[in-house]
């Protein structure tokens, strides 16, 4: 097909002026009927580049999209694109046997051009063999990444996908789409889809418009404190905070209310209508703030989301880039605040330790990255691009908090070898916390049991206080010289590179990170033990029945408590 009649068909069936990036090469791939790996960050205008195809194709093409609000929200924005309602369908478990009738009509009249389906859709036999016998233009598979492990959204039924796609008809190009970009999915991705050959479009992840910074979580009560100020200070503008539990959503969201911010908790334990309600609410602005779990906002598009707060420490950096990712989509300001502390990387940590072992590794291996990260003192631009395999050069970005705010390092080569000193004289068989109590010589009654205060090595760093030496052998963990047993109640051991190190020490520069190292100290979000969480709890019930008591009334003066 020529460029001509392409841009003919972008004006007609969607009536915009130009493609988008290099969505006119990806469609003419597609269409010349190869095998296609497109990727591109959030809002870089991936759906097009298979719906253009579709539409213009003899045949149906099958979407396999992972989640059915998703689905039904694609849909209804195509069908809101082109003036026939039949133009694109779904079909998933939510439709009755009449719609689903309705739904097959139309595919065999061959006036529908898309069909979105859920990947356990495609592997029941009567669909198998219903989509045999269609006249089919391509499969689409959005998401791609829920197809590896190492993506930030796993769905093993995306495993069948290339089995499926084998059976149905083996003969039709393949599109992946995805805005994952790190090379281990990108392989697996076509490893697993079986793609032949396929020509592959990968775009810039620099997100130029997004600003990052790490903030250290201090109190949790103080921090909230800072977010709702943030939060004021954008002055109506939405925006989402990601947290690691349901409860913690709940909490902030009744928080920001006391504080006169409209707010809604999103969690996975709500009831699929209540989601979609809350998900409304914050799409049409009659919140400004939603509060949620990961759960919310794959596939969301809402562009003029102004700030992504970060409550807790993401699983991953393909995580914070994807949930980030969701800020600024329209091009404007988009602000990325993620509040960071030692305990909530342990409370990860902690959630893990059920996991099959594999799971285990892949996590722990994820975590220390993000933890690199928040930890670092380079550019944060630098670091996620680089993540993604993408060399940033730029000296400063301008638009980062290392960048903004350089972090002094300081020389560490003569404590990196006493640190190792230490974890040899104790035979390698004891975690972290026991380690730094031996290094600055403080006395306690496990120390005292082992008789270890005899040992040479107890005190050689009491020139240093704790939160030096905690911060130090993080850091020596995420250079390799040491590795933590994370089953084995984190037990230190030397790597190789520890040895060598040992033996030939070489300069090492640290960024000293005592502000992390305070928040945790006090930061006693879900640990029931501590006094100060049942504190919170009762602030947070008086909080909620004064909300009550209010919306009784039906005046809601907003009462701030901490401004
Ligand atoms: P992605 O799936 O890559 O995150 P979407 O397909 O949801 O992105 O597209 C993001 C936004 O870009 C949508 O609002 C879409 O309408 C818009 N868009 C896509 N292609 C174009 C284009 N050629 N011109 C203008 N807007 C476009
Ligand atoms: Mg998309
Ligand atoms: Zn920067």
């Amino acid at each position: 097909m020529s460029s001509t009649s392409l841009h003919q068909s972008l004006q007609e069936e969607f009536g915009f002026d130009s493609f988008k990036g290099n969505q006119e090469a990806i469609i003419k791939s597609l269409l010349a009927g190869k095998d296609t790996f497109v990727i591109k960050p959030t809002g870089g205008g991936k759906s097009l580049c298979y719906q253009l195809p579709a539409i213009i194709s003899d045949g149906v093409a099958i979407i396999i999209s992972p989640l059915i609000a998703l689905m039904k929200n694609q849909v209804d924005l195509v069908r809101s694109y082109s003036s026939k309602d039949d133009v694109a369908h779904f079909l998933n478990s939510t439709l009755t046997k009449k719609e689903i009738r309705e739904v097959h009509d139309d595919l065999l009249s061959g006036r529908t051009k898309m069909l979105y389906v859920a990947p356990e859709t495609l592997t029941k036999q009567e669909n198998l063999e219903f989509f045999s016998d269609l006249k089919l233009s391509f499969f689409a598979v959005d998401e791609a990444h829920c197809i590896s492990e190492w993506g930030h959204d796993f769905r093993p039924e995306y495993r069948r996908l290339r089995e499926m796609m084998t059976q149905i008809n083996p003969d039709i190009p393949v599109i992946a789409l995805t805005a994952t970009a790190t090379p281990k999915v990108q392989s697996d991705i076509i490893k697993n889809l079986g793609l032949k050959e396929p020509e592959i479009f990968i775009s810039s992840f620099n997100r130029p418009n997004l600003y990052y910074e790490i903030q250290p979580k201090i109190k949790k009560d103080q921090t909230i404190k800072n977010i709702v100020r943030f939060i004021v200070q954008m002055k109506g503008k939405s925006g989402i905070i990601y947290t690691l539990n349901r409860k913690t959503t709940e909490e902030l969201a009744d928080m920001l209310m006391a504080n006169g911010i409209k707010a809604v908790a999103y969690h996975a334990g709500l009831d699929s209508k209540l989601r979609a309600e809350r998900q409304d609410l914050f799409l049409n602005e009659d919140v400004q703030v939603i509060v949620a779990t990961i759960a919310f906002g794959m596939g969301i598009d809402k562009p003029d989301i102004r700030f992504v707060i970060h409550f807790n420490i993401p699983k991953s950096i393909e995580n914070y880039y994807q949930e980030t990712g969701r800020a600024g989509r329209d091009g404007l300001e988009g602000k990325c605040v993620l509040y960071y502390s030692h305990k909530d990387v342990s409370k990860l940590e902690h959630l893990m330790r059920d996991k099959p072992l594999s799971e285990r590794e892949v996590g722990a291996q994820l975590i220390s990255e993000t933890v690199a990260y928040a930890e670092s003192g380079v550019c944060r631009r630098k670091i996620l691009m680089s993540y993604f395999g993408e060399e940033y050069t730029e000296k400063n970005c301008g638009e980062c908090d290392n960048c903004l705010h350089p972090k002094e390092q300081v020389e560490a080569k003569d404590n990196v070898v006493k640190a190792l000193k230490v974890i040899k004289a104790l035979d390698e068989r004891f975690a972290s916390d026991y380690v730094v109590n031996i290094i600055i010589g403080r006395l306690t009654p496990n120390i005292a049991m082992y008789r270890h205060e005899g040992i040479a090595e107890f005190g050689i760093g009491k020139d240093q206080p704790d939160h030096y030496w905690n911060s130090l052998i993080r850091q020596m963990l995420l250079e390799g010289l040491l590795s933590k047993d994370i089953e084995d109640y984190g037990v230190l051991k030397l790597t190789k590179a520890g040895d060598a190190f040992s033996k030939k020490p070489k300069s090492f520069k640290i960024v000293l990170n005592n502000l992390y190292e305070e928040a945790n100290a006090d930061d006693d979000e879900g640990s029931e033990a501590a006094t100060g969480a049942a504190a919170d709890e009762k602030l947070f019930e008086m909080l909620k029945e004064l909300r009550q008591k209010e919306a009784k009334k039906k005046s809601l003066p907003p009462f701030v408590i901490f401004l």
